[in-house]
């Protein structure tokens, strides 16, 4: 190529340099060599930015893809498949970062379970249970506000975190989530009514995650207790019944693992004969 461009603009400065007699030889031969040049340098150069224009497409083009896979991957760990809502991980990130934001005000922990899914999975099978599932995650999405993140923790237990909220307007949160349910689903050409139980616990100052979770729970057991489908807001009697429950629990742990316990039979007798009729045998602590 680079023959071809010095030889050919030389034959060229040849020709014209006979067809042009005024004009000295090898001025024409030096005009022309110097073009020649002046074209391989604009080609090289020309090489050169297309390459690196080409490099910088594709680096980009791999950048993309690859922030593209990571943001992916990013997704997955962090959503649930089926519903596509916050998994547990996230829910849980999320609840750290508001709480510690103290400064928003209290910060709500809504725990949802739908009531007697375990008959939707036994009459329609497990395929027509994930589509209510799904269907459930659906309305609940619509119900909640912008700022709270919707989450399943698994089964059928979903989480909001909703910050900024007083007892009745938590109140009033848990009643928007759980009213829309009442109006019947269709999962497979089938009617399917369902309802969902709500339990809710607002943060204090210093409460931790695990300890909103479970007064959460604790409100939801609530819930479920009596007659299921309703909103049960935890208040400071069950906070306190339920923060003795748990040291009671852990102390009687802690006495089995030390052999704190003692076997103690006592006899229990016949008032007429005085005969030993049976034995009761106790627990001592
Ligand atoms: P309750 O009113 O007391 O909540 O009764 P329940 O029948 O809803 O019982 P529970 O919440 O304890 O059971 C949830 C069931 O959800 C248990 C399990 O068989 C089922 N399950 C868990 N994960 C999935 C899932 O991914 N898909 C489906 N279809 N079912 C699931
Ligand atoms: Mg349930």
């Amino acid at each position: 190529m680079l023959v071809l461009v010095l030889i050919v603009p030389l034959r060229v400065a040849i020709a014209a340099g006979w067809l042009l007699p005024e004009v000295p030889k090898g001025l024409a031969v030096l005009g022309v060599v110097f073009v020649g040049m002046l074209y391989v340098s604009f080609v090289a150069v020309s090489q050169l930015i297309t390459d690196s224009v080409g490099a910088r497409i594709a680096e980009e083009a791999l950048s993309a893809q690859t922030s593209g896979a990571n943001a992916r991957l990013v997704h997955r760990a962090t959503h649930d498949d089926l519903t596509g809502l916050a998994n547990r991980a996230l829910f849980h990130d999320t609840l750290e970062h508001q709480l510690a934001r103290a400064h928003i005000g209290r910060t709500a922990v809504l725990y949802l379970d739908i009531d007697r899914f375990k008959v939707v999975n036994e009459s329609l099978g497990h395929i027509q249970g994930d589509q209510l599932l799904h269907d459930v995650a659906e309305r609940l999405r619509q119900s909640v506000r912008s700022e709270d993140l919707l989450a399943r923790l698994g089964g059928d237990e979903f989480t909001v975190v909703a910050p900024g909220l007083d007892p009745g307007g938590a109140q009033r949160l848990g009643e928007r989530i759980r009213t829309p349910l009442d109006a019947p689903f269709t999962i497979g050409g089938l009617r399917v009514v369902t309802t969902i139980s709500v339990g809710i616990a607002l943060s204090r100052t210093s409460t931790s995650a695990l300890d909103l979770m479970h007064c959460a729970d604790a409100a939801l057991y609530e819930a479920k207790g009596a007659r299921r489908n309703r909103v049960v807001l935890v208040d400071d009697s069950m906070r306190s019944s339920l923060s003795n429950r748990l040291k009671r629990e852990n102390a009687l742990r802690r006495a089995l693992d030390n052999h704190e316990f003692e076997a103690w039979c006592q006899p229990l007798l016949d008032p007429n004969t005085r005969e030993i009729v049976a034995v009761e045998a106790l627990a001592r602590w």
